[in-house]
Order: structure tokens, then C-alpha cells, then sequence
């Protein structure tokens, strides 16, 4: 298989349990998928009415419903042959379309980490009003979010962050980081030097300049031939971050098994064998390389997994803590994230790099960020400062959407959303009889060059969860325009559903 098919495409199936067409279905496609597909495809079915959100937003209205790349591809009850023949043409022509992204991705990509370059040698802003940093609690939000919500997406993390160190400007770093490994020619002590490079990497590098916030230090534990154990504490994907009973740092291991396979010209795989997210104090990463291809089993390695009753609510406890602590590190700034000297920001390219290549390589994803903003802004903190403020303005409780905006915006410096240190320009569109947001320098997706996709899904869905709170009625927030789409600011409509 193809490098850039290494991460399955989504299958969408959405059912219910009253309906009387969807088991049947259902059956099929796993009878497809687990013959002949299990490789290139991963089945998640939908239940719409545990998850009404989710359907609401592809715009499911008939049951069942197969989706691939966010295309409906069958509705209701279909035979066998019929569910194969569009299967395998759907499913061939998305890796088509897949090798085709990959370009996109590996381009945007490029302009990404070129800005990260230009903004920290430099020492320039690409984005003058609210600064190149963000909060690496907005960073956890997001992955624990994503990981939480689907079984893929490690994976899908694991493969973005090494596409970012196989095309990236790392390898470019890393050897300004360490000028020996560009001159070291035998194996074994090559294999050495990148693990220099590695640990500068990810060390605070605010005395050569290079301050990306990526970890506040590293250091190889253990080193063979071929394999090595790197340790790094404070990084940004799960320092301070609760005990989540999973691994968190997909995207680290994957970038460092990216970096060192263009920097050795071996193949390398990366384990994540400790993580704060599994009750650590720090990060560890089993280094393995080899003139052999080698595979990498997600499940080798790994401690034993966690077991909880209810997952998604050990989540939403999680995400919760994770919210509370980003809240309180921002109203009174305080090291809630165990960061040490290097505080609580990491470079904003680092979480775009993610974002581009996740849904660039799977547009589900844009629904799972959509999904766990939106319950972080029903559930989410700052809520109960929100009601205070309501009685103390005497506002009369559900407030219109005029009102809630109006509140929102005075509010979005408020943490979660806000993500960078300044504030940005949020105004208020009035366009006929619609109501738009428009955001200048958006935190999450400000830097970032065209590359087709919106970025700020888990902030549309938040701000649609804290207008259904305040107005009291369900609605969708679509973003429209993004700097992702190649625009100047983002911009996002409001639509209510009853
Ligand atoms: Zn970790
Ligand atoms: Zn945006």
C-alpha cells in the first residue's frame, strides 16, 4: 500500500435501532469490509439517536445512510450486489482522490512549517494582533477531544505528524539544531547524531532562538544500534494534561519517526511507551530504525489499556478538568501546566499541522472537533460567569441571538476559545436577515495558507453550544470563510434548527 494510504477510509453508516432496514445493511457492509476491504476501509456507524448532532449536520434524513468522504453514497435497503458494486467504486475512487490531497496536504504543509521558520528566526509575527503562540490547553482540548471520540484517530495522528517530519522544515531545523548529522556517514553514529538533533528539538530552545515551546527538555534514557528510548518532559500534547488512560503524543511519535527517517535514510517506527496521559511525569518514546521495512503495531508496546465503564463521560470529565485548568491558567496566569520555565504556549504551527493533514486525509474528523466543541460549550466551563453576568445586567433569561452574540463577544476572551494571548477582532455581521461572526486572526487558523479545508471546526461547534445555552435553542454554526479556505478572517453563520 502507498505511504500516503496508510491511514483507512472512513466508512459513515448511519442506523437506528428502530429501523428495520439497518441491520440488514449493516451486515453487508461488515460482510464486505472485513472480507475483502479491512485494510483500506474502517466502518463507524452512527446510532442518530444517540448521536442527533452528527446526523443533523451531514443532513441525514433516511435511515440507513453509507457515507464515504462525506459523501452519501446509499440510502435505505439495497441488495448485496449493489452495496459492493458502489462500495468498491467509491472506495477506489477516494484513494484516487487521497493521492491527489496529497499533494495539497504536502504543500500546505510546507507553507506552514516555512512560516513557523520565518516567525522564529526571524523573530517576526505572522500574526501581529494576537501573536504566534497558542495555549497547549487548546492544543489537549482538541486531541483528547479526537481521541476520545474515535478509535482511528491515533492513528490518523500518528501518520500527520510524520508526513509534517517527512516534508516539513524540521529536518532543516534539526541540522541547524546539529550541523553533524549532515556530515556523519556511518550508520550507527548518524543514528546518534539525530538523536542529538532530536533532544535540541525538543528542548526549550530559547538560547539559540528557536523557541517553538514544543517541551521544556529531552534526553535519550537509553540507545542501542538500532533502537533508542527518548524521554521528554512538558510536552505540549499532554504536560499537565489528567490521568486519560491513553497515551496522547500520536503526533510527536509520529513526527519523530518522520524526521529520523528522511535524517537516517532507514526506515523508523515510534512507540509512545509512557505519557502523562497515562499517569507519568513525563513522555516516552521508543526510537526503532532499520534497513528493512518495519511495521508498526499500535497495540505492541503499549501498556495495558485502561479499562472504564463509561467512556464517553471518563472523557467528558477529562475534557472538562482540561478546560477548568486552561480557564483558571488564564484568568490568573498560573503554571497549571507543569511547563516550567517555557509557560503554557506552543507554536501555533504545531497544532495547524495537525489540523491540515487530519482532515485533509479524513473530513470526519471536522465533524468530531465540530462534535466535542459543541459539548464543551454546553458542559464546558465559564458558564455559571456567564449566568452571574446575565443577572447582574438584568437580562431576561433565554436572551434572543442579537443579545447572545453580543454577550459571546464580550466573552470570548475567555479562555477556551480564545486560545492566544490577545485578544482578536470579533465582529458581528448583519447580512439580510442573517447573523454572521467574523473573526480577524482567528487563533486557531491565522497563518495558515489555502489548503481547501476550514480549520475551525471545534470553535464553530463551541460557539454553537454556547448560543444553544443562552438562547435556549438548538442551532448550527457553519463556517463560511477561514484562512484555511484562503481567506483574510474567518467567518461563521448561524442557523437555527426548530
Ligand atoms: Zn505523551
Ligand atoms: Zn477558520
Amino acid at each position: 500500500m502507498a505511504d500516503n494510504i496508510t491511514v483507512p477510509i472512513r466508512m459513515l453508516v448511519f442506523s437506528s435501532p428502530d429501523c428495520y432496514a439497518c441491520p440488514e445493511v449493516e451486515r453487508i457492509v461488515h460482510k464486505l469490509v472485513g472480507s475483502s476491504m479491512a485494510d483500506i476501509c474502517h466502518v463507524s456507524t452512527i446510532d442518530v439517536v444517540r448521536e442527533p448532532k452528527t446526523a443533523e449536520r451531514y443532513n441525514v434524513r433516511m435511515l440507513p445512510t453509507i457515507m464515504i468522504d462525506d459523501e452519501i453514497v446509499l440510502q435505505g435497503l439495497v441488495g448485496e450486489s449493489d452495496i459492493r458494486d458502489v462500495l468498491w467504486e467509491r472506495v477506489i475512487s477516494s484513494i484516487i482522490k487521497r493521492e491527489k490531497t496529497f499533494d495539497v496536504r504536502k504543500e500546505s504543509l510546507l507553507y506552514i512549517s516555512k512560516n513557523s521558520f520565518d516567525s522564529i528566526m526571524n523573530e517576526e509575527f505572522i500574526r501581529p494582533y494576537i501573536g504566534d503562540y497558542i495555549h497547549v490547553g487548546v492544543m489537549q482540548q482538541m486531541i483528547v477531544s479526537l481521541v476520545a471520540l474515535d478509535k482511528l484517530v491515533p492513528n490518523l495522528l500518528y501518520q500527520s505528524g510524520r508526513e509534517v517530519g517527512l516534508y516539513g522544515v524540521g529536518t532543516y531545523l534539526m541540522i541547524t539544531l546539529n550541523p553533524n548529522i549532515g556530515t556523519e556517514f556511518r550508520a550507527k553514529e548518524r543514528f546518534e547524531e539525530v538523536l542529538d538533533g532530536l533532544v535540541k528539538y525538543f528542548s526549550d530552545n530559547e538560547s539559540i532562538n528557536i523557541p517553538m515551546k514544543l517541551a521544556e527538555s529531552a534526553e535519550v534514557v537509553n540507545i542501542d544500534s538500532d533502537s533508542a528510548t527518548m524521554r521528554i518532559m512538558g510536552l505540549a500534547s499532554a504536560s499537565g494534561s489528567p490521568f486519560v488512560g491513553e497515551p496522547l503524543c500520536h503526533f510527536s511519535a509520529g513526527e519523530i519517526a518522520g524526521l529520523t527517517e528522511v535524517l537516517t535514510g532507514r526506515n523508523c517506527v515510534v512507540h509512545e511507551v509512557k505519557c502523562v496521559g497515562t499517569g507519568h511525569e513525563y513522555c516516552e518514546f521508543e526510537i526503532t530504525v532499520s534497513d528493512e521495512p518495519i511495521s508498526r503495531n499500535l497495540s505492541d508496546n503499549q501498556e495495558e489499556e485502561y479499562i472504564v465503564e463509561d467512556r464517553s463521560q471518563h472523557f467528558q470529565g477529562i475534557l472538562h478538568d482540561i478546560s477548568t485548568r486552561l480557564h483558571e491558567s488564564f484568568i490568573s496566569p498560573k503554571d497549571v501546566f507543569n511547563r516550567g520555565n517555557i509557560g503554557n504556549e506552543v507554536h501555533f504551527t504545531k497544532l495547524q499541522q495537525a489540523i491540515v493533514t487530519l482532515k485533509l486525509t479524513d473530513p470526519y474528523c471536522g465533524a468530531l472537533l465540530y462534535a466535542a466543541g459543541r459539548e464543551l460549550g454546553i458542559f464546558g466551563p465559564g458558564r455559571d460567569i456567564l449566568q452571574r453576568y446575565l443577572e447582574d445586567e438584568n437580562y431576561t433569561w433565554p436572551l434572543n441571538l442579537q443579545q447572545a452574540l453580543y454577550i459571546l463577544n464580550k466573552f470570548f476572551h475567555f479562555g477556551m476559545i480564545q486560545a492566544a494571548k490577545e485578544r482578536a477582532d470579533v465582529k458581528i455581521i448583519e447580512d439580510g436577515d442573517q447573523l454572521k461572526i467574523r473573526i480577524d486572526e482567528c487563533a486557531i487558523s491565522s497563518g495558515a495558507t489555502d489548503s481547501g479545508v476550514s480549520f475551525c471546526d471545534f470553535m464553530a461547534g463551541y460557539i454553537a453550544g454556547r448560543i444553544t445555552i443562552i438562547t435556549n435553542r438548538d442551532c448550527v454554526v457553519t463556517e463560511t470563510h477561514c484562512h484555511g479556505l484562503g481567506d483574510k478572517y474567518c467567518e461563521f453563520g448561524i442557523s437555527f434548527v426548530d
